[in-house]
């Protein structure tokens, strides 16, 4: 027996004896000392009275069965509160209870043998419980997905193998579950190729979150595929610091884009009408500060929709006059009236002058915008109609002059009638003669004024017929200035090359020369010499008349081909109803041919055309 203690002794494991039902400890080596807590004086003593604490607990009873029963127990990690420092800790063992008999077979001793698993079970039991956290988070993070009101999708590895996605992805992909556990691109093949696809993978590669606003996404629809938007937020899914998966929240904001596509369509809509429109839009606010002026506002106007911001309708930089060329007042101008009165303003005129003098006329149409019952701005839109109201001046001033030009021929026709009537008895045949030839004379003059009117209105039509045939311009021009040269007052000098044939109206060209000699000798009276040069121009020739007169200041050259025009009009010096030129200019045009002045102040003036030339003439 001292030998088998001494074995016991050395043994690793802590080891008691306990003898007879009351258990007094016989033995107990250093391993059962230290988990008794006590080295000394336990020998001998019953086990309750050595580990009082225990009483409560399964062992007394544990070991009393084992007494009676005689059949070993064996416990793995089995709870033991022991007091320790005068608290109670818990501690865990694996232990055998062992029924030792005599020689008899009469019960005699137990043998414990025991292991402290105190940490072992510990450290399980952390691990576990944090196995359980996990489950459990993992189950609640399922669980959240899966309610949630917006869609997620959670993909894993990285081939995105889809691994939790809810009813509200599934409406959006139009899919089943049956999508999981296949990898993105086998479950949504539609998608391939979306930005957003290529966005996500990047997630996993660089594990940094990434969003998305508005992307397109090809979704399947009604057996189509159609372009969606979502907005999207990708989060890496971490585990030990690596990135195994990746989360996807979207929402569907497809109804949204496409109404703001088509708003934005309609004001693009909007916006090309204004570009494009032949009239100028200006959009004031109630302070009648513009905040828009489209494209041919800033035309008229000369001015960029940056400085037109700067402005006001009332700007010094700019004079408003009205038609007669008094100020236009401020309480006047139509923007004022709409912010003042909240009434439109139709086709009002006024003349604007800029710094720079230069005048132009516009017509203004005026709007109020309406916030509910205030004024909160104006839309103005008006058109330049400078050219209209120069050409209606024009009018005016030509039916003034052309009445004035055919009351003088009439006056004098009336008079030669006059007189003879009053002599018709004692009338000597001398003067009949006279008075007939007066009166012929003045008939005549009104004859042409007449024939010009109507030639300008015809030509003005486009309604006069051309008679082409093939002529040399040096003779045309000989016989058409006869009269001239009679006068005895010009010297008509002929240029350049006097065989030039052209292919025109004979009638019309010789109409054209008359008309620029004429004017030559009446506005250039002074100057003997008349130039008239004959010369190859390309596939035309080039018929000028040169005076050696006053000249013509270049800015009214550009007008003087015009309908009415007359350089001198305010002096009426000269008569006449400034259509000459006009008739001159639409006759060379009919021919396909040019007509233009070069003059020079002091040196006089040369007006020149061009007409086909014989072999070119394709009419
Ligand atoms: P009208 O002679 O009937 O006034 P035109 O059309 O023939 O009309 O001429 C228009 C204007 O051009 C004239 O009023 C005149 O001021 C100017 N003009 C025409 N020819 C000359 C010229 N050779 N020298 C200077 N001014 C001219």
């Amino acid at each position: 027996m001292d030998a088998l203690l001494s074995i016991l002794n050395l043994s690793t494991e802590a080891t008691a004896i306990y003898e007879g039902p009351e258990l007094k400890i016989v033995f107990a080596n250093e391993g059962m000392r230290a988990m008794f807590g006590k080295s000394e004086g336990i020998i001998g003593q019953p086990l309750l009275k050595v580990l009082p604490e225990i009483a409560g607990q399964a062992f007394p009873e544990l070991l009393k069965q084992v007494w009676e029963s005689g059949e070993t127990y064996t416990a793995n990690d089995m709870l033991a509160k022991l007091e320790v420092g005068g608290e109670l800790k818990d501690y865990y063992f694996d232990f055998t209870y062992r029924l030792v008999k005599d020689d008899q077979g009469k019960a005699q001793s137990i043998l414990h043998t025991a292991r402290d698993v105190t940490s072992r079970v510990i450290a399980w039991q952390r691990v576990e419980s944090a196995n359980a956290r996990l489950t459990e988070s993992e189950s609640n993070f399922r669980r959240l997905v899966e309610q949630a009101p917006v869609a997620i999708l959670v993909f894993r590895g990285k081939n995105m193998v889809i691994d939790i996605v809810n009813e509200a992805m599934l409406e959006i992909l139009r899919k089943d579950r049956s999508i999981i556990g296949k990898p993105l691109l086998e479950g949504l093949p539609e998608i391939e190729g979306a930005q957003a696809v290529d966005q996500l993978f990047e997630v996993y590669r660089s594990g940094n979150p990434s969003d998305g606003n508005e992307a397109p996404v090809p979704m399947p629809r009604n057996g189509k595929v159609e372009t969606r938007y979502f907005n999207f937020s990708y989060r890496p899914l971490l585990e030990g610091g690596k990135v195994i998966g990746v989360m996807d929240v979207a929402v569907d904001v497809t109804e949204q884009v496409l109404a703001r596509q088509k708003i934005e369509a309609n004001q693009k809509r909007l916006q090309d009408i204004l570009d494009t429109m032949a009239e100028g839009v200006v959009i004031v606010d109630a302070e009648a500060r513009p905040t828009y002026a489209n494209p041919m506002a800033q035309r008229i106007m000369g001015i960029d929709e940056k400085a037109f911001k700067a402005r006001s309708y009332n700007d010094a930089n700019w004079h408003n006059e009205r038609l007669d060329g008094t100020p236009l007042p401020k309480e006047d101008h139509p923007m004022y009236v709409v912010l003042r009165t909240g009434q439109p303003v139709y086709d009002q005129e006024i003349a604007i002058v800029l710094p720079d003098d230069h005048k132009f006329y516009i017509s203004i149409n005026a709007a109020p915008l309406m916030d509910e019952n205030d004024v909160s701005g104006g839309i103005l839109t008006f058109t330049d109609v400078t050219n209209r109201r120069l050409l209606l001046q024009q009018k005016e001033d030509f039916i003034s002059v052309a009445s004035h030009e055919l009351k003088t021929p009439v006056t004098s026709l009336k008079a030669s009638l006059q007189l003879m009537e009053r002599v018709q008895h004692t009338i000597t045949p001398e003067m009949l003669i006279k008075l007939i030839t007066q009166a012929n004379k003045s008939l005549n003059k009104l004859n042409d004024l007449v024939n010009s009117l109507l030639n300008s209105n015809r030509i003005s039509e486009g309604r006069f017929p051309t008679h082409k045939t093939s002529f040399s311009i040096s003779e045309l021009i000989n016989d058409c200035c006869h009269h001239i040269r009679s006068a005895g007052k010009h010297d008509i000098r002929l240029e350049g090359d006097p065989q030039l044939k052209v292919k025109a109206d004979e009638q019309l060209t010789d109409q054209v020369i008359v008309n620029l000699v004429n004017n030559a000798v009446k506005y250039a009276p002074k100057s003997r010499e008349i130039v008239i040069r004959i010369e190859k121009a390309s596939a035309a020739v080039k018929i000028s008349v040169i005076d050696f007169g006053p000249g013509i200041p270049p800015e009214k050259t550009e007008h003087i081909f015009k309908r009415y025009y007359q350089a001198e009009k305010a002096s009426r010096e000269f008569n006449g109803l400034g259509l000459g030129l006009y008739i001159c200019a639409e006759i060379i045009e009919k021919h396909g041919g040019v007509m233009g002045v070069d003059s020079e102040v002091g040196k006089g003036s040369t007006f020149w055309f061009t007409l086909p030339d014989n072999d070119h003439s394709k009419m």
